[in-house]
């Protein structure tokens, strides 16, 4: 394993706060944010063919394809060699883009180190977006977009739980929390992880010099 590197996912549904946590490690852990939806909104933002394929889609609120997104990820992985970690933030979706981030990973010697789900509940996530929509404007904030964007986390999201639950990766935070509380919570799961890799990492020289 690289063990230098931290690979962080912050998992939740649309409006959980996964955007607001994401910029606080940057800030605070000289991490790099990969929020897919963030590149989305670039593309048609620029009117590239990638935008104007995508744009229709997102204003609906449903997902672009696995296919789009993880050729996305691993650009922005293979382009930022040096960086301390990631965030993923709205990446992964789908049950397929959490297989092709393993397997991107996997060949350059890294692997999600953990998975921290920020939880939170449909009535509020519905007065959180109200506000947003009210402040912001983006357009697939509009209820219509926003119950077929919670829907699709339910079906199409949700289901990575299991899959990171197995492979022993998942911790929860209460997302209900303020911004602050919940950005403590985020930066004590990110000191547990980084202890235990350095504890590895210790081991694994303890082991060598034994030989
Ligand atoms: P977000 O800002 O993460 O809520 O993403 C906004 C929109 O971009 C989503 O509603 C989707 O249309 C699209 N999108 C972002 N990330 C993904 C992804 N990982 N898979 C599929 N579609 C995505």
């Amino acid at each position: 394993m690289n063990d230098e590197k931290l690979n962080l996912i912050l998992f939740g549904p649309p409006a959980a706060g996964k955007g607001t946590q994401a910029k606080r490690l940057v800030a605070d852990h000289s991490l790099i944010q990969l929020s897919t939806g963030d590149m989305l909104r670039a593309a048609v933002a620029s009117g590239s063919d990638l935008g104007e394929k995508v744009k229709g889609i997102m204003q609906r609120g449903d997902l672009v394809s696995d296919e789009i997104v993880i050729a996305l990820i691993e650009d922005q992985i293979e382009s930022n060699p040096d960086a301390a970690g990631f965030i993923y933030d709205g990446f992964p979706r789908t049950v397929p883009q959490a297989e092709a981030l393993d397997a991107a990973l996997a060949t350059r010697s890294m692997g999600i180190d953990s998975v921290i789900r920020l939880k939170v509940d449909d009535d509020a996530l519905m007065d959180r977006i109200k506000t947003r929509f009210a402040e912001q404007g983006r357009k697939d904030d509009n209820p219509e977009s926003f119950a077929i964007r919670l829907g699709n986390y339910n079906k199409q999201t949700a289901p990575l739980l299991p899959y990171y639950i197995a492979q022993g990766k998942l911790a929860e935070v209460d997302g209900m929390q303020s911004i602050e509380s919940v950005s403590t919570q985020v930066s004590e799961v990110l000191e547990m992880i980084k202890a235990a890799k350095s504890s590895q990492k210790k081991s694994f020289f303890a082991r060598l010099s034994d030989r």
